[in-house]
């Protein structure tokens, strides 16, 4: 029977929602297949974070709180992420799929000569294994796939699978000895140049609004499509195109080489919805489009079109809303 290990994911304690998702996929593999499931979470002062995970069905919340693992530097949580596993005797080794468990699950698959597979959507148990099914190609793409070997690692889209139900009786919390002198010190930790905005994360909003070319320089950028996003209560996002040309930052890309975002509502606004972009946010629930151009190929997966000028209609959607 399965034994899995969900990795749970915060910023500096703050829980990152894509978690549950985690959590939803164990969820759904001990419902089908029988077994059970623990969260590790690592950091420094992550109580608060890892009281969050309790009461979703998890036979335990193991909590390695150490001082050595406040940055998710991922040498040290991949060393500790192998001694769980061991100790845990972890059949499976799923996190969400994100930039963090990009950087930290490879390096524990490696250390545990496991094979590791990103970007799944769906599982189903067959003859003792699994069956996955996994996004290829920027979307392009659904691989059916099989893992081989006792153990795997895998992350999983966070649209893909919703988060558990909450269980009657909390899962216990279990601290997890690691000893700070042995951990790897391959990496540095030099700083971090967090995000000021008090907007949400692209990857976590419920509503994303995203500007394309259509916006002709930041000023307006962050009149229009900032403004939407904050009288929504969203995240803003970016096309390649308007980081390109330096009028957004990286950090607000979606697409291929950008986030993957999955929100309930995303507005692209004077976006043309190139495949590397739609590769980015085609697993939103709502998609609404606004262009000039009504051949645009974003219309083609939007669920509500508007075609028009963005700097006509943009400021009378939010006069309205704001009514
Ligand atoms: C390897 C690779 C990876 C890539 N990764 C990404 C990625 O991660 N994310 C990404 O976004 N792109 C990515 N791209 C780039 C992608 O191919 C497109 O070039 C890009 O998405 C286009 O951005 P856009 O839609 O803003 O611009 P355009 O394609 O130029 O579209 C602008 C749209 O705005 C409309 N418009 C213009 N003015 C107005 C107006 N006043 N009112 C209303 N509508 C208006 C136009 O009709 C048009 O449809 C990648 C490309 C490559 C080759």
């Amino acid at each position: 029977m399965p034994k899995i290990l969900v990795i749970a994911e915060h910023d500096d304690g703050q829980l990152k929602l894509a978690t549950l998702s985690a959590m939803g996929f164990a969820h759904k593999v001990c419902a089908e297949a029988g077994g059970a499931y623990d969260v590790l979470i690592l950091g420094e002062s992550i109580s608060a974070a890892a009281e969050l995970l309790r009461g979703y069905g998890a036979a335990s919340v193991l909590v390695a709180d150490y001082a050595a693992l406040k940055e998710p530097l991922a040498d040290k949580y991949a060393h500790v992420i192998d001694e769980v596993a061991r100790a845990q005797n972890a059949t499976l080794v799923v996190g969400a799929a994100s930039t963090f468990s990009k950087d930290v699950l490879p390096r524990a698959a490696a250390l545990l000569d496991a094979g590791m597979i990103s970007d799944v959507i769906e599982v189903r148990p067959e003859g003792g294994d699994f069956i996955f099914k996994r996004v290829m190609f920027a979307g392009n793409v659904i691989a059916t796939v099989k893992l081989a070997g006792a153990l795997k690692f895998l992350t999983v889209r966070s649209a893909a699978f919703a988060p558990p139900p909450k269980a009657a009786g909390a899962s216990p919390i279990t601290p997890v000895a690691v000893d700070a002198g042995k951990l790897p010190s391959q990496i540095e930790y030099v700083g971090r140049e967090a995000k000021v905005a008090g907007r949400p994360d692209s990857t976590e909003a419920r509503v994303v609004v995203s500007g394309g070319r259509a916006l002709k320089n930041a000023a307006d950028f962050e009149r229009l499509i900032g403004g939407l996003a904050d009288v929504l209560g969203g995240a803003v996002g970016s096309s390649r195109a308007l980081v390109d040309s330096g009028i957004t930052p990286n950090s607000l890309q979606v697409g291929q080489t950008g986030k993957i975002v999955a929100p309930d509502l995303y507005i692209a606004v004077g976006i043309s919805g190139a495949i590397q972009h739609m590769a980015g946010m085609k697993d939103t629930k709502v998609i609404v489009a606004i262009n000039k151009d009504p051949e645009a190929p974003i219309f083609e997966v939007a669920d509500y079109g508007l075609v028009g000028d963005v700097y006509q209609i943009v400021p009378e959607l939010m006069a309205r809303l704001k009514k």
